[in-house]
């Protein structure tokens, strides 16, 4: 029996010096990019490893991403840090195949904002208030095995409008304790790449530890896993008539 591939995934994030706080730090100690990493090695159908912003070439080389499968991005203060040719070379491999899973205030981020071309502005609120995740297309792959809603003790607020163009699913919509709501899980297809973002996620808060995030993680991992990938974007491609024209 030949043994199932693994999915290679990268979690990347800033890690910078507020990702290191003692309020941070509680929760995640070494760090959110570690935590999340650590839940998705649990199993035996993905192997992932971390890269942080102070790694060389901000820990998106092209050795990296060329042998990542899915690149997880958490970033929240340091977006325009992040330097452009290095966005784009993400953009560029999401383009070509590797899947992206964009948490929280990734939304902000570079490579989200250049891979579906809107702000991605939000209303937030940081109140510690209860969120309840609702299940909008139980269909779709990213819901599998999720319930038809759960509850998150406590998250950061996020609220519509959300500055992003109409995803192929909204697989999530998400209610706060405060009366707002937010289309909290997106489903995306870029070239030959599928994108999802998913809301819940805030450093000081134990979300990634919450066994419904992280199946839905794993989900969205084993969903935007590349099925074709191609080396590079060969065009234009001149097209030679299959037919004879206006014969
Ligand atoms: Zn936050």
């Amino acid at each position: 029996m030949t043994e199932k591939k693994q999915i290679r995934v990268t979690v990347w994030n800033e890690y910078l010096d507020e990702q290191k706080a003692p309020v941070v730090s509680a929760v995640y100690p070494e760090g959110l990019h570690k935590a999340i990493a650590d839940f998705l090695n649990q199993g035996s159908e993905i192997s992932a490893r971390t890269s942080i912003i102070t790694d060389p070439e901000q820990g998106l080389t092209e050795d990296i991403l060329a042998n990542t499968d899915v690149l997880i991005w958490w970033g929240h203060c340091h977006h325009d840090d992040v330097q452009d040719h290095l966005a784009k070379r993400v953009v560029e491999h999401v383009q070509r195949g590797m899947g992206i899973v964009f948490l929280h205030s990734a939304h902000l981020s570079k490579p989200f904002k250049n891979l579906l071309g809107t702000s991605g502005c939000l209303g937030w609120r940081e109140a510690g208030e209860k969120t309840r995740i609702w299940t909008a297309s139980p269909n779709h792959p990213v819901a599998q095995g999720i319930p038809s809603q759960f509850l998150i003790e406590q998250e950061e607020m996020y609220s519509e409008p959300f500055g992003v163009p109409e995803p192929e699913t909204t697989v999530f919509i998400s209610w706060f304790e405060g009366g707002n709501v937010f289309r909290s899980g997106l489903a995306y297809q870029r070239d030959y790449g599928k994108i999802f973002y998913f809301q819940p996620g805030h450093e000081i808060y134990p979300t990634f530890f919450h066994p419904t995030v992280q199946k839905i993680i794993v989900n969205a991992v084993k969903w935007v896993n590349p099925v074709v990938r191609i080396k590079a974007h060969d065009c234009p491609c001149m097209e030679e008539a299959l037919e004879k024209i206006g014969g």
